[in-house]
């Protein structure tokens, strides 16, 4: 039987994968609700594009989840678990709604996680470049005995000949992925930048300065730091620079911090940040909105468009 894929939506990830796909020589068609405005994005790629769920679910031998996380349940149990054919393979980009159980597979289906380390535009910029693509896979079912072999297949159409799988689970990905955002790749680095910027402004410097250089200067950091590593990149700048690295790093993340990292790694692995999330969903994300509004009024903000202008 010939396989028939199709990706549910069509972001960050899901316009690099069906791309991704169809440049490695797979059929892609794509499934965006009616009302998107990403239509014409993805009928100028020639992508056939589904807009009724249920027609696109009767369709697919191969469903790649990539609607939002907080959306997939909802779109799961009304449009994909009754109208997917038997045998169907139900393909992840993040463990999230299966390790939390907030989907469960059909028995007679393949649930697999392929969960690219890369953001879109990266996972699309090292495909094109022919540079690693690390990517995370797992088999929660394997109900055709043709899980492991899809797994390395799709792994291989979204990440080209230079992907690097890493044989995970749904639970080693989930954790890790939640862990990194919150204390390190968002969490993390967007409130330090902050907080050193704000450190510099209240002192009563150039706001203009500070946001270059707590927070412009990054991009060039991020960079050494991919290529080089951390030694690799303090090999790479001055020696007051990797001086003032060295000594004062540990004192701004200090045994506190570590401290709160655990915590939160435990409020993840118990399932008490799930649980705070569904909730926080559930009630319209107040919590969200009322962070987002603060943060959007923050004085790096208006810094920001001053620059940007
Ligand atoms: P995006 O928010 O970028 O894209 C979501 C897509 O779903 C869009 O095409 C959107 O189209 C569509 N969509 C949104 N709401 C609905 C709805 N109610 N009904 C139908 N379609 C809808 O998501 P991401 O690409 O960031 O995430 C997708 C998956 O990939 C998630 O599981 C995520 O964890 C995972 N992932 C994401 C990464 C990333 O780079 N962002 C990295 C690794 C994994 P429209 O609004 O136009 O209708
Ligand atoms: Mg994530």
């Amino acid at each position: 039987m010939g396989q028939k894929l199709t990706i549910f939506g069509f972001g960050s990830q899901g316009k690099t994968q069906a791309l991704n796909a169809r440049d490695s020589g797979w059929k892609v068609r794509v499934f965006l609700r009616p009302e998107s405005k990403r239509i014409p994005e993805a009928e100028a790629e020639k992508i056939t594009v589904f807009t009724d769920p249920v027609e696109a679910a009767r369709q697919t031998t191969i469903a790649v989840m990539l609607l939002p996380d907080s959306i997939q349940p909802e779109f799961w149990e009304k449009y994909l678990k009754p109208n997917l054919p038997e045998g169907a393979s139900l393909v992840f980009a993040h463990g999230f709604n299966i390790h939390f159980k907030q989907i469960t597979p059909r028995p007679d289906m393949d649930c697999l996680l392929v969960a690219p380390s890369l953001q879109g535009d990266g996972l699309r910029h090292n495909y094109l470049q022919k540079e690693t693509v690390p990517i995370l896979t797992a088999v929660a079912q394997d109900a055709t005995d043709k899980a492991y072999r899809l797994v390395e297949d799709y792994a291989g159409a979204i990440g080209g000949k230079n992907v690097r799988i890493f044989p995970s689970t749904f639970k080693e990905e989930t954790e890790t992925d939640l862990f990194a955002e919150q204390a390190v790749l968002c969490g993390g680095i967007n409130t330090l930048i902050k907080t050193g910027f704000d450190t510099l402004v209240q002192a009563g410097y150039n706001p203009e300065i500070a946001y270059y250089c707590c927070l412009k200067e990054l991009r060039a950091m991020a960079e050494g730091l991919y290529r080089y590593g951390i030694q690799g990149l303090r090999g790479r700048i001055s020696e007051t620079a990797r001086y003032g690295d060295l000594t004062r790093g540990p004192r701004v993340i200090d045994e506190k911090v570590r401290h709160t990292m655990k915590v939160m790694l435990d409020e993840i692995c118990s399932g008490k940040f799930t649980e705070e999330l569904l909730k926080e969903k559930k009630s319209g994300w107040p919590t969200m909105k009322r962070r987002m509004a603060e943060e959007e009024n923050a004085t790096i903000e208006t810094v920001r468009k001053k620059i940007e202008k």
